[in-house]
Formats: structure tokens, C-alpha cells, sequence
């Protein structure tokens, strides 16, 4: 019996990722408020948030101080624009301390409103500049099978997931994909980590070769991929990606949105993983998710050349009515001083030890294949048989009635496709908060089995 909210909710919402052949009966979660790294639903239970929503409030919920920016902002200048030069001190601030903190040599950064919309505009630029540059033909984009880019047309097509291509028409022509870097999953029996990363640095190097490095522009990949499985990459892989990319002169696009800002214990990701990237894109924790921000890092290249073309072609057609929000910035600006003020990136290396530590005992439960993860995110394999690593059948929807079991213990992490947990708490999660995780996630695998 739904809820007089739950009924409202299924009788007017189109819910993003959600099966909305069976969404009628199960209803919504309908949350009402939060508070530190819990989150209280509108009968007042609480839940231990463990994925931080969406990989995104780092601060967790109810941060005054994130409050105060936002609405100091509202009451001064709610909203202008940056189209045709016009701009505000919080874009300049926030662009001047992004620039800072970016771990690429970075000239310029421009924003967007969400990840999606950032990877689109990667998409674009990398065309962009390669017009810009006399070769036309060097377009393609290479991303992974199970990497998570984002949903607009684009960004799903450098999505490596069925969900986000079937009957969508998607990807779009001049979209590849090249193996997922999951060495449990997919290494061999026997092959090594570093065999595995090389086995996949030779396939990507294969492709580039058949397809033409000059029709090859652009890599895309996530540090760890997110959405995909919460899958932390086998040691020496971006080395020997990156080796390749070198080779054929294809820019290396890393996609921040989930790793930027603190989640591995640095910076960025590709700081804690030895990425050189030569743009990224950021969104997410960025603004602690408390607005929509993401945006992009501009090298000096790409940027003279974007000068170059408005000096042929005139205005640079690119860009949306809240790139670069007054509010959005204000509310970065803030919560970039608190992660520096509260040493929150060096807090998450401190805590990491204790929450990987927990994370991979839970290899050891009779349902768990894989546990493992970096910093503050982790992924589980739901297996039927650990040592042949078979997995259930699909229609069993084990993994989902884990998380659906965690729920009711009061704890939320995510289901994933291919019968993966994601754990991926507020980087302000204490080290009692992350045994309550655990605690409360060992009750629903108990319970699963
Ligand atoms: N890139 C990554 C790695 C993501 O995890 C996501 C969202 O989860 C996106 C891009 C898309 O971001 P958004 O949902 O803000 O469009």
C-alpha cells in the first residue's frame, strides 16, 4: 500500500533510471530531509546515505555554510550570464581557483550544469579542434564497455552500457568501445594484472590501427569507472593506455565527475591513478551536489585554437543559459575552501585504509565474488559460485534485493548492472559511521543468501 506522497509520485514522475514496468508496485523512496551522512525518509526513518547520493554530496547533507553561500548569492545577484562577454566574481573566482587545483596544465575552464552536458562539450571541442587544426577527418572517440559518461547524445554514446543504447539509436556513428578493465570479470585464468593491462592496451592500439590513427581524435575513461560497476582499474593500466595515446597523438579526456574533488584520497583521480590527461571533465562534488555545476579544463592548445576559429568562423557557438550559474559558483567556491580548510581530500586518505579494510572482508561472505575499491568507493560482485565466479541469473535480481535488504537495515548503496554493489559514502563519513556501513551491509548479504 503506497503512501499518499508514493501514490502522487507514481501518478505524475518519470523517474530517471527506473523500471517503469514494475516502478507502479514497488513505489518511490520519498526522502524529506538530511543531516550529517544521514538521510530521513518522509516517515522520519533514517538511512546511513552510502552513496553519498548520487557518488555526490562529499559534505554530506545540511552544511550551513553551503546554505549561506547559496542564498547570500540568491539575494545579490540570483542570476546572469556569461554569453557575449558578460560575467560575475564567482565564475572568475571559481574558474581562477579551479585552474589552480587542476592537476593538468590547465589555461582556461569552462563550465556546464551537469557531467553530461561536460562530456558533450569534450565531444564538441575535440571536433572543434581538429577542424581548428586542418584534419577534418580525426573524430572518432574510443571510450570502454561499461564507462559512464552521462546521457545526452554524445556522452551516451561514449557510454559503454546496453541500458543507455538499446533501442536509443545509440551510439551514434564514430563512437567505439574497447575492453573493460575488470580483471575479475574479464582477465583470464591466470593473467596477471599487468598482463591484463597490457592485453587491453594492445586491443586499443589494434582498433586505432584498423580504424586510421587519423580518424582516431580522442580516449575518454573514468579513473574508476562508476556507474559501470565501481571498478578500480588493474595496476599499470593508464601507463600502457597511455603509451598508446602518446603514440598515435589521440587527447586523453579523463572523466572526473565521480573521482574529482577528494574520492581517491587526492585531487583528482587521475593524480591518485598516474593519469596525464590532457583535458578533464568535473561535475558532482564540485559544488558537494548541493547545485548542478560540472565543467571542463582547456589546455593551451585547444584554447588557441578556439581563439583561432573565432577569428575565422566569429562567435564560439557553444554554451548554455546556466553555463557557469552565479549560484552554482558561489556554492563551489565555498565548498573548495572547506575541502581545503578541513583538509577533506588528506581526511579520505587517512580513512581510506580502515574502509577498504572493511570492504574487502566482505570477499570473504559465501555470496561475494569480488570486493575492492580505492579510497572511499568500493565495489561488490554478487556470485553464485565464488569459485567459478558464475553469477546468478539475471531475472533473480539478487544484487537488487541485497540493496533493497541493505534499505530496509537502513543503509542505501547501489545496485549496478552484472550484479555489483556500489559503495560510495559522504568523504565526511567518520570511521564508527563507515563500521555502521559495513555492519549494516554484512546484515543484507546475510540476509540475501
Ligand atoms: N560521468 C560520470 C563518471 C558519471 O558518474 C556521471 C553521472 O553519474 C556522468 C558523467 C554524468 O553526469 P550527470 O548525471 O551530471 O549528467
Amino acid at each position: 500500500m503506497l503512501s499518499n506522497l508514493a501514490t502522487r509520485d507514481v501518478e505524475t514522475l518519470i523517474h530517471p533510471y527506473t523500471n517503469l514496468s514494475t516502478f507502479r508496485e514497488t513505489g518511490p523512496l520519498v526522502l524529506e530531509r538530511g543531516h550529517g551522512v544521514w538521510v530521513y525518509d518522509s516517515d522520519g526513518r533514517p538511512y546511513l546515505e552510502g552513496m553519498a547520493g548520487l557518488w555526490c554530496t562529499a559534505l554530506g547533507y545540511s552544511n550551513e555554510e553551503l546554505v549561506e553561500a547559496a542564498s547570500e548569492q540568491m539575494s545579490r545577484l540570483p542570476f546572469t550570464h556569461l554569453f557575449s562577454g558578460r560575467s560575475h566574481d564567482p565564475a572568475i573566482e571559481l574558474a581562477e581557483t579551479l585552474k589552480e587545483l587542476m592537476p593538468i596544465p590547465t589555461s582556461k575552464i569552462f563550465f556546464t550544469s551537469s557531467g553530461s552536458e561536460a562530456n558533450d562539450t569534450q565531444v564538441k571541442l575535440t571536433w572543434y579542434l581538429n577542424n581548428a587544426l586542418g584534419r577534418p577527418a580525426k573524430k572518432k572517440i574510443i571510450s570502454r564497455i561499461k564507462g559512464y559518461h552521462g546521457v545526452t547524445v554524445a556522452s551516451a554514446s561514449m557510454t559503454g552500457l546496453p541500458a543507455n543504447h538499446a533501442d536509443w539509436d545509440l551510439p551514434l556513428p564514430g563512437f567505439l568501445h574497447v575492453g573493460c578493465p575488470h580483471h575479475y570479470r574479464f582477465a583470464e585464468a591466470g593473467e596477471t594484472e599487468e598482463a591484463f593491462s597490457q592485453r587491453l592496451a594492445d586491443e586499443l592500439e589494434a582498433l586505432i590501427l584498423r580504424e586510421g590513427p587519423d580518424t582516431v581524435a580522442a580516449f575518454v575513461a573514468e579513473p574508476v569507472m562508476g556507474a559501470g560497476g565501481a571498478i578500480a582499474p588493474p595496476s599499470g593500466y593508464f601507463e600502457k593506455i597511455q603509451a598508446v595515446l602518446d603514440r598515435y597523438d589521440v587527447r586523453f579526456i579523463a572523466d572526473e565527475v565521480i573521482c574529482g574533488f577528494g574520492r581517491l584520497g587526492t585531487w583528482f583521480g587521475s593524480e591518485a591513478l598516474g593519469m596525464r590527461p590532457d583535458s578533464l571533465s568535473f561535475a558532482k562534488a564540485v559544488t558537494s551536489g548541493y547545485m548542478p555545476l560540472g565543467g571542463v579544463s582547456i589546455d593551451e592548445p585547444l584554447y588557441k585554437a578556439l581563439v583561432s576559429q573565432s577569428a575565422k568562423l566569429g562567435t564560439f557557438g557553444h554554451g548554455t543559459t546556466y553555463s557557469g550559474h552565479p549560484v552554482a559558483c558561489a556554492v563551489a567556491l565555498k565548498t573548495i575552501e572547506i575541502y581545503k580548510r578541513d583538509r577533506i581530500v588528506e581526511g579520505v586518505a587517512e580513512k581510506a585504509p580502515h574502509f577498504q579494510a572493511r570492504l574487502s572482508a566482505l570477499a570473504e561472505h559465501p555470496i561475494v565474488g569480488e570486493a575492492r575499491g580505492i579510497g572511499l568507493i568500493g565495489g561488490l560482485e554478487i556470485v553464485a559460485d565464488k569459485n567459478s565466479k558464475r553469477q546468478y541469473d539475471p531475472k533473480a535480481g539478487v544484487a537488487a534485493r541485497c540493496v533493497a535488504f541493505a534499505q530496509a537495515e537502513g543503509l542505501i548503496v547501489r545496485f549496478l548492472a552484472g550484479d555489483r554493489i556500489a559503495v560510495c559514502p559522504p568523504l565526511v563519513i567518520s570511521p564508527d559511521e563507515i563500521d555502521t556501513l559495513f555492519d549494516r551491509l554484512i546484515c543484507a548479504l546475510d540476509r540475501t543468501e
